[in-house]
């Protein structure tokens, strides 16, 4: 028992991944085993290592199903096998959540646990559709009400008399299938027809919709606006502000799915630039990072790394290989002396800030032909060692040996390639359910079109878009038969986000 795993019961948020708390963020990033629900953002997997499985009480599209009893035990399980489990539920695990019960289980099977809250999905629709539950002016009081239950059946335990003179706000979760039986509950048991009312679909998300009309016309204004779960009804005064105080569906991309080809664990800014921008992030890595087969040379090289006069680095992955392994085997920076450093561009010098290192040279132009000219002048007579990937170009081992430099290359880290798109991903680029790609670089263009299904290839220029980073890149991809519908003027991922965004602002 005392080496029972701990298992934590973490409130999600209601949709936007950025809406998990400090403390759940840790979990995650300590968990062994994660189970989430259906309501979890999936984006938010990528902070932690573990594996991961979706529960759900309904058939999911993968076509498991769990039932409550089944999912406390694969809790309980786990954890006496001594892992550190994380439940991931979406909103605030306790409000309408079920997690009490799975404390209850846990403590029941002498399982330590800790539970961890979650912004309830009521509090961002709030903030995200812009309407103060409890407006000093409009409401003095808010209620969470479960909309599950028939009004219309006698064993309701909702006494809809009372709502109707509650002094406040009324938010319904669980509501939208019964949503005509509540709004008639209300009217009759006394709540003015004209009560200013919302339903808020897929709060905090880029999919966010709000429909808003008085009570007793908001049944039909939802069933014309085809809003569907999850969903929350929000009745009172307090809906008016909205007009006035809306704020995210007014992002540049609201709405949008945006295609990010970086390998996963380079994907992280591009993620929270999309993210900011109002749109869903799709992850399309089509190149694996991993490390190389054989360090023996690499660790070699550290030892005499301030024999160099310049090291170049044209990745951010490059940076971190190399001098991730430099720690590793008990060395540090201290390694590179006096060395010079080149970065390609700003991610790049960017990685070397991680280190405290500053970058002495970065090209205006982020490509191996500019960083090539600017070594030029400084490389003639000198020794130059290369932190690169296992495939790549080879510019810039010819440009700096033409200019009089000794050039050596080093394998820091290894790249390969994608064999396909995870299925969810497939499928949502095959219905045209993505509206823009991002392509990072003529490899990654290349490998994009051999991965993209044939039904996905169809909508290029019918929905879907494609933006490339740089000439270079468009090159490749239109080689590769895709037609490009943007290009970055600074070859960077919020050169490719700027350049998409531009489309829509004209
Ligand atoms: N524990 C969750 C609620 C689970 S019950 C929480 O604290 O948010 C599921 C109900 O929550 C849904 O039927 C819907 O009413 C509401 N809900 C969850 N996420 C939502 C979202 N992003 N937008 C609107 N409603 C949501």
């Amino acid at each position: 028992m005392s080496d029972a795993g701990t298992v934590y019961l973490v409130g999600a948020g209601p949709g936007d991944p950025g809406l998990l708390t400090l403390r759940g963020l840790e979990c995650l990033q300590r968990a062994d085993l994660v189970l989430y629900d259906g309501l979890a953002n999936p984006l938010l997997l990528r902070h932690s290592s573990a594996y991961a499985e979706r529960t759900s009480r309904a058939q999911g599209p993968d076509g498991r199903r769990l039932d409550q009893d089944q999912i406390n035990q694969r809790m309980i399980d786990a954890a006496r096998a001594g892992q550190t489990v994380v439940r991931l539920k979406g909103g605030d695990p306790f409000i309408f959540g079920r997690g009490s019960e799975e404390a209850a289980a846990l403590s029941a099977a002498g399982i330590p646990f800790e539970v961890v809250p979650g912004i309830t999905a009521a509090t961002a629709a709030g903030e995200y559709a812009g309407i103060s539950y409890t407006h000093r002016e409009r409401a003095s009081a808010v209620a969470f009400i479960t909309g599950h239950e028939d009004p219309a059946k006698p064993e309701s335990s909702l006494d809809y008399s009372a709502l109707a003179a509650f002094p406040g706000t009324l938010v319904f979760y669980m509501g939208l299938h019964r949503l005509s039986a509540i709004v008639d509950a209300l009217i009759s048991a006394g709540k003015a027809s004209d009560t200013p009312a919302s339903v808020v679909c897929r709060a905090s998300t880029p999919f966010q919709r709000t429909v808003s009309s008085r009570l007793d016309e908001l049944p039909a204004a939802t069933e014309r606006a085809q809003l569907s779960p999850p969903s929350l009804i929000v009745v009172g005064e307090c809906v008016r502000q909205r007009e006035t105080i809306a704020w995210f569906e007014r992002r540049p991309l609201f709405g949008m799915r945006i295609g990010i080809t970086r390998p996963v664990d380079q994907a992280e800014p591009a993620i929270r630039q999309v993210l900011e921008l109002g749109a869903e992030p799709v992850l399309l890595p089509t190149i694996r990072i991993g490390p190389v087969d054989d360090w023996s040379v690499v660790d070699a090289t550290i030892q005499r790394l301030h024999e160099y006069d310049w090291i170049v680095f044209t990745s951010a992955n490059g940076v971190r290989s190399l001098l991730r392994r430099t720690w590793d085997i008990g060395a540090d920076v201290r390694r590179l002396g006096g060395v010079q450093l080149a970065a390609i561009g700003p991610a790049t010098a960017e990685a070397l800030r991680e280190f405290h290192l500053r970058a002495d040279l970065i090209p205006d132009e982020f490509r191996a032909e500019a960083l090539a000219d600017r070594l030029r002048p400084h490389v003639d007579g000198r020794s130059v060692l290369w932190a690169r990937a296992s495939r790549g170009r080879d510019v810039l081992q010819k440009e700096i040996r033409a200019a009089g430099a000794q050039i050596e290359e080093l394998v820091v880290y290894k790249n390969t390639d994608v064999e396909e798109f995870p299925a969810q991903e497939r499928q949502l680029l095959e219905e045209g359910a993505v509206d823009w790609v991002g392509l990072g670089s003529p490899s990654i263009a290349r490998n994009f079109a051999a991965l993209l299904p044939p039904a996905a290839r169809s909508r290029i220029g019918k929905g879907l878009s494609l933006a490339s980073i740089s000439p270079v890149t468009s090159a490749a991809a239109r080689e590769a038969n895709l037609e490009i519908h943007a290009e970055a003027a600074e070859y960077t991922w919020p050169g490719i986000l700027r350049a998409i965004a531009a489309q829509y602002t004209e």
